[in-house]
């Protein structure tokens, strides 16, 4: 079963990408640098970027960070990385953006939380300040509304409401009512002001899985802009990971977002990078863009005789993902690979065929050698100490012979409609 047809929605062009309008999904990702230390964000945008961050969001939250955003922009250039940058803004926006035309230029959007434009009768006047200089620079918006975040006022005002209502509903539903409504409404002041709906992006954060659905459902129901998905606060490790695809998931399927932000909190140490690579792998599984190689890789069970499967399968993903900067220039198609790693004779054959490439690595009891398979056919026996650097090779030579100019990409792209490429690994 396929995804639904995406939901119609106005396309939204930020420097040479586009959001919605049936245009690919993009995956974008924030950095957490101080953005003063241009240093320190240059290099994580790059890094960013560099692991397919489609869109990079920063922080603009002081004078010393605005004053920085076009130097940052100049630093990108010359390392050649063009990914565009979108500032985020809270409290003071009105007053960075105006004082700080060369930050409001350099940016190629900005990210607005309409619950943080400001209070009472300062509220309108800051978020049209805001809106004035997107319109002066000719740059794109995302109303961006939070559930931490959220206009106070509007809130209460739905409330009350809804306390005089007949039928009135529970406190939850006005709170999700009022997400959407916040979002609507500020779009709608913002196009009022002069902004063009074909520079508008829209999103409605919640922590919550169900939430989240609900929340999207009805904003897609209610408007045509363009949606950024994301859970906000999303945690730590595999709850953060899996709460983000959930959510994720049953809006992508049903058609719902154009571009999304897997918004993770990193463990300690841990490379800020991995929310593109989830993001990435969200959309992948889901068969609706294709990034990297995919690396099929059985459990292991107790017919696995040793950790060496599973580290042939980690360590042939980590090189198929580190050579895909490059790769994706000089290899198009190749990220439809798919490459098998399996740990014994069991599936080990089986699912080795189904892949472009597949190894199956020994289980306890078999002759220590490892066949490999191409194109569903066996090619060699690997065995001794090489196994690992012998295989790498072998995917290596497979890619160059089939993607990009010196390969047949057309016909690895017509047989992958068959066998898709896979690299498997089994213990
Ligand atoms: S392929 Fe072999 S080692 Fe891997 S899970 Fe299946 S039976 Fe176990």
């Amino acid at each position: 079963m396929s995804a639904k047809t995406r939901k119609t929605t106005r396309p939204v062009r930020i420097a040479d990408v586009v959001i919605g309008g049936g245009a690919p999904i993009v995956v974008q990702s924030m950095t957490n640098t101080d953005t003063a230390d241009v240093r320190a964000t240059v290099e994580q945008v790059c890094d960013l970027a560099r692991a397919g961050s489609e869109l990079v969001r920063i922080t603009v939250n002081t004078a010393e960070a605005a004053a920085q955003v076009a130097r940052i922009r100049d630093e990108l250039a010359r390392r050649d990385c063009a990914v565009p940058l979108v500032g985020d803004f809270h409290f003071n926006g009105h007053r960075l953006l105006s004082q700080y035309p060369e930050c409001a230029e350099a940016l190629a959007k900005y990210r607005i939380n309409p619950g943080n434009v400001g209070k009472g009768s300062k509220r309108d006047e800051q978020f049209a300040t805001m809106i004035e200089m997107a319109c002066r620079h000719g740059k794109p918006v995302r109303i961006g509304v939070n559930w931490g975040s959220l206009d106070q006022e509007l809130l209460a005002r739905l409330m009350d409401e809804n306390g005089a209502s007949p039928q009135p509903l529970a406190a939850d539903a006005v709170m999700r009512e009022a997400l959407v409504v916040s979002a609507l409404e500020s779009a709608a002041q913002a196009q009022k002001w002069g902004l063009p709906a074909d520079r508008i992006v829209l999103s409605c954060k919640v922590s919550g899985v169900q939430d989240l659905i609900s929340v999207y459902r009805e904003l897609a129901a209610r408007c045509d802009y363009a949606l950024h998905l994301g859970l906000t606060e999303a945690g730590m490790g595999s709850k953060g990971i899996v709460a983000s695809s959930a959510a994720l998931a049953v809006l992508l399927q049903e058609g719902i977002g154009d571009t999304i932000r897997v918004s993770l909190t990193p463990e300690p140490g841990g490379e800020r990078t991995r929310e593109v690579v989830v993001a990435q792998e969200i959309l992948q599984t889901m068969g609706l863009r294709s990034f990297a190689p995919l690396v099929i890789s059985c459990p292991g069970c107790g017919r696995t005789t040793s950790t060496y499967f599973q580290e042939l399968a980690a360590n042939i993903q980590a090189y198929l993902r580190s050579q895909m900067p490059l790769w994706r220039e000089q290899f198009p198609g190749v990220e439809d690979m798919h490459v098998a790693v399996m740990g014994c004779v069991v599936n080990g054959p089986g699912e080795s065929k189904q892949s472009n490439i597949g190894i199956s690595l020994p289980g306890s009891g078999e002759r220590p050698v490892a066949p490999v398979f191409v194109d569903g056919e066996k090619t060699v026996t690997l065995k001794g100490e090489t196994i690992a650097r012998d295989f790498q090779r072998i995917v290596d030579d497979y890619v160059r012979s089939h993607y990009g100019a010196g390969g047949s990409a057309a016909s690895a792209a017509k047989k992958s409609k068959t066998i898709p490429i896979k690299v498997a690994v089994q213990g």
